[in-house]
């Protein structure tokens, strides 16, 4: 049987894939079994933030991997109590829970809102607002969270306490509180999975003002737009707000599996001894390729996120066949007059891996990848369009 038999009859089919499989990669370059090359501008949904064969991330986990490559969470490891110090002089927030996933990171962030809440103003007080077009995980809880029925009927019922409003509507919140007693608010301040819709900055501000007041706890998904993808560390830096809980994954990892909740000063002792915990959570390897990652995004690499950025927004702006461009540094959603599936199958015979969210076309190319591969990518990208 050929891989793609083999995987049809024995893994669950929940993707639908592309007819294409993947054998290895250098850099922002992936080739497939039969040896042809692809720019790759998903990066595996944003996930290999310095590429495939990244030597420094290679030899980070390596040499880790000599060591301890797991031990529970019983005991100290260097990786986890580093990669922890870093997240919190970097965002000026206080302590991280380590998980494993986007989803359980967020888990962790919903734990953390509910329970302060709470403590602070009773048990009817567990309410988490998200936005409609929201996407925030898999799980019960995550699913319950992201604000896009399509995933919810089939799960009935979804953990309650949750409710969604429209993106860019304070009224709506204020709506929401005058019954409802809120314990969090959870928002992705570009919106991924829903179509890379940046939020208004006046709504998000707006919003973070609302959560101070009323002792809220803020929670920004920073799963997809983390770790310099959208050109600052995080995305929440370009709307100068300070939430209390910041939940990241994806990029962090380079490649591995690692989710972080990272936890502000108000809620910063909320968790304590048994009220939560992961396995795997802060795996030494893990955290020692995340910090190879994490030490790397600097002020240089994220100017250089901007010009890539500026570059593909220029040239797809106006382009054949081009609707519309939106998003944030390297995480852009292209709306095009042909539908987004085609213009991706298209790429894929030309070279080119891009992925779709909603309608659109989707970027998410390696924050290091070089320009002149940007290049290439784009012109095919665009003759893919111009059809
Ligand atoms: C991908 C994603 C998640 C879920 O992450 P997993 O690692 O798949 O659990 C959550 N929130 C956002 C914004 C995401 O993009």
């Amino acid at each position: 049987m050929s891989i793609r038999e083999l995987d049809e009859a024995y893994v669950a089919g929940t993707y639908k894939r592309f007819p294409v499989e993947i054998v290895s990669g250098h850099g922002s370059i992936a080739v497939d079994v039969n040896g042809k090359e692809y720019i790759d501008m998903g990066s595996g949904i944003g996930v290999t933030s310095f590429g495939y064969a990244d030597g420094e991330w290679i030899a980070a986990v390596t040499e880790q991997l000599g060591r301890v490559q797991h031990t529970s969470n019983l005991y100290y490891t260097e990786p986890c109590a580093q990669l922890a110090k870093r997240l919190c002089e970097r965002t000026g927030m206080s302590r991280v829970f380590f998980g494993n996933s986007g989803a359980e990171a967020n888990e962790c962030a919903i734990k953390v809102a509910r329970k302060y809440a709470a403590e602070h103003h009773g048990g009817d007080c567990y309410t988490i607002v998200t936005l409609k077009n929201s996407f925030h995980g898999r799980t019960l809880t995550t699913l319950a969270a992201t604000g896009q029925d399509n995933f919810h009927k089939l799960f009935q019922p979804l953990t309650p306490g949750f409710c969604h409003i429209t993106a860019g509507d304070i009224y709506e919140l204020e709506a929401v509180a005058a019954k409802t007693q809120i314990a969090g608010i959870m928002i992705e301040c570009v919106q991924g999975e829903g179509g890379v819709l940046p939020l208004d900055p006046e709504f998000v501000r707006a919003v973070a003002e609302f959560a101070k007041k009323r002792d809220i706890i803020l929670i920004v998904d920073e799963v997809q737009t983390g770790n310099g993808r959208t050109g600052k560390l995080y995305s929440y830096m370009h709307y100068g707000i300070e939430p209390d809980v910041v939940t990241t994954a994806k990029g962090l990892g380079g490649g591995l599996p690692i989710g972080a909740c990272i936890i502000g000063e108000k809620v910063k002792d909320v968790l304590g001894y048994g009220d939560h915990g992961s396995t795997f959570g802060g795996n030494p390897a893990a955290c020692a390729g995340a910090i190879s990652i994490f030490d790397r995004i600097d002020d240089g690499l994220l100017a250089d996120v901007e010009a890539k950025s500026k570059y593909i927004f220029d040239e797809m702006t106006g382009a054949a066949g081009v609707e519309s461009v939106a998003g944030l540094g390297l995480m852009i959603g292209i709306k095009t007059v042909k539908p987004a599936g085609e213009i991706v199958s298209k790429c894929i015979e030309r070279g080119v891996l891009c992925l779709t969210a909603k309608d659109k076309v989707r970027l998410l190319p390696a924050l290091n990848i070089p320009f002149d591969t940007v290049k290439k990518a784009v012109a095919i990208i665009k003759s893919a369009c111009a059809e």
